[in-house]
C-alpha cells in the first residue's frame, strides 16, 4: 500500500500526500484499497503542484493552532464543535479567507457565509455506509 498508486480522484489530487483519503473506506467500496475514497467532494482538476507532507507551512491534521485574528467567543464555541483532529486545518482555512477579504475578526456570521460558499456542505452529506438508505 505505500508504494502503491492512489487512483481515481484520490490519485490525481494535490492533497494525496498530506490526505489520501480513508484506504478502508476505498476498500470498503470498491475492494480495492488504492481506489478513490468516495466520501470526499473535492474533485481535484489534477493540473495543481502537490501539496508535499512536511513542508514548510503544510497543514498537519490533528494539531491546535494558535489564531492569528481575533475571533469572537461565539465562533470560538463554534469550532469547539469540530472534531479536534480537523479544527486546526478549519481554523487555517477560515484566516487564509479573512487575510484574503481583509476581515479583522472572525464571527459566527462570517463561519455561516463561508459555509455556504463551500461546494459541498459535509454537514449533510451521508456517510457511505448510508447511501441509497432513504
Ligand atoms: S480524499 Fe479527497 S482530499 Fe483526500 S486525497 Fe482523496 S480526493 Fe484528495
Amino acid at each position: 500500500m505505500r508504494s502503491g498508486e492512489l487512483g481515481g480522484h484520490c490519485g490525481r489530487c494535490e492533497y494525496r500526500q498530506v490526505c489520501g483519503g480513508c484506504r478502508a473506506r476505498a476498500f470498503a467500496e470498491d475492494g480495492d484499497v488504492m481506489s478513490a475514497d468516495h466520501s470526499c467532494g473535492y474533485e481535484p482538476p489534477g493540473n495543481r503542484p502537490l501539496v508535499a507532507a512536511g513542508a514548510a507551512g503544510a497543514l498537519t491534521y490533528g494539531t491546535e493552532r494558535p489564531r492569528e485574528r481575533t475571533w469572537t467567543p461565539e465562533a470560538e464555541a463554534r469550532m469547539a464543535r469540530i472534531p479536534s483532529f480537523v479544527r486546526g486545518v478549519v481554523v487555517k482555512r477560515v484566516e487564509d479567507y479573512a487575510d484574503r477579504e481583509g476581515i479583522q475578526e472572525i464571527t459566527v456570521e462570517l463561519l455561516d457565509g463561508i459555509r455556504k460558499e463551500m461546494p459541498v456542505d459535509f454537514s449533510k452529506k451521508l456517510p457511505f455506509f448510508l447511501k441509497g438508505k432513504d
